[in-house]
C-alpha cells in the first residue's frame, strides 16, 4: 500500500494491509500498453522514459534469469519517479511491463499464458482474495511470474476485477526481507517491499542460487539513496 501523497507502489507480501490506501480514488481508465509517462517536449531518455536528470540507464545491471517476468503496472505508478519497476524491467532481460488498469478478458490471456510456461502470480494468499487451490499443486518450470505493480488497493481492486487473474496459481513470499525502499517511504509496513524487491525474492524463490540478484539490489540500493537525496534539500524530511 502506498502512502497517500507518496505515490510508490510497494508489493504486499503475505497479507493485507489493516487500512486501505485513501489515494486510492478516481474513475478507472481502460489502456493497456507502455506509454510515454513524460509530457511531450520534455527531454527524456528514449530507453527507461525518464527525464535526462534521472535517467535510470546507467544503474541496470542485466541479470540473468529463466523466468518470464510480467509486470501489470498500474497508470498511476508509472509516473512516479520512485517507482522500482524501470530499473527492473531495464536489468531483467526476459521481462515485460503492461501499463494498465483494465483489461479485455481476450487482451489479459494473451498476456498471462504462454505455450509451455506455467504461469505464476506473485500475490498472497489473502482473506479478501483467496488463492485458488490450485496454489497448492507444485509444477516445474519453465514459469511465468505475473507482478502487479500498484498500490495495495489497487492491486486487490485488479485482483477482484479480472477473474483469470484471481484463478492464477499464486507465489506467495513469507519470509519478508529488511527493504531498501524505507530511505524513501513513510510508516512502511514489515510485510510490504517494493515490486523490485519482491520479484528479485520470487525469481530467486523459483530459481534457486543460480538466480544472482546482488547486483540488481545493489543498483535499486543506488537508486533509493539518489532519490531519497533528491528529495531531502526540498523537503526537509527525506520524504517526498
Ligand atoms: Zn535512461
Amino acid at each position: 500500500m502506498a502512502d497517500p501523497g507518496i505515490g510508490a507502489s510497494t508489493h504486499p507480501r503475505t497479507r493485507a494491509p489493516d487500512s486501505v490506501c485513501e489515494a486510492d480514488r478516481g474513475p478507472a481508465c481502460d489502456h493497456a500498453g507502455v506509454n510515454d509517462p513524460h509530457p511531450p517536449g520534455r527531454a527524456s531518455c528514449s530507453r527507461c522514459l525518464r527525464p535526462q536528470a534521472t535517467c535510470l540507464c546507467a544503474l541496470a545491471r542485466p541479470t540473468a534469469h529463466w523466468t518470464e517476468v510480467l509486470v501489470l503496472q498500474h497508470p498511476h505508478e508509472q509516473r512516479q519517479a520512485k517507482n522500482s519497476v524501470t530499473l527492473l524491467r531495464l536489468s531483467l532481460t526476459n521481462s515485460e511491463v503492461v501499463v494498465g488498469e483494465r483489461f479485455a478478458p481476450a487482451a489479459l490471456h494473451a498476456l498471462l499464458h504462454r505455450p509451455g510456461r506455467h504461469t505464476r502470480l506473485l500475490y498472497p494468499d489473502v482473506p479478501a482474495a483467496p488463492a485458488p487451490s490450485a496454489s497448492q499443486t507444485a509444477t516445474a518450470m519453465p514459469w511465468r511470474l505475473v507482478v502487479l505493480d500498484a498500490t495495495w488497493r489497487k492491486s486487490l481492486r485488479m485482483l477482484l476485477e479480472h477473474p483469470a487473474l484471481a484463478a492464477l496459481p499464486r507465489l506467495s513470499l513469507d519470509a519478508p526481507a529488511p527493504t531498501l525502499y524505507r530511505a524513501i517511504r513513510a510508516a512502511r509496513r514489515p510485510d510490504q517491499v517494493s515490486t523490485l524487491e519482491a520479484t528479485v525474492q520470487a525469481l530467486a524463490t523459483l530459481e534457486g542460487p543460480s538466480f544472482d540478484a546482488a547486483p540488481l539490489l545493489d543498483a535499486f540500493g543506488r537508486f533509493v539513496a539518489s532519490v531519497a537525496a533528491r528529495h531531502r534539500p526540498r523537503d526537509g524530511s527525506g520524504l517526498a
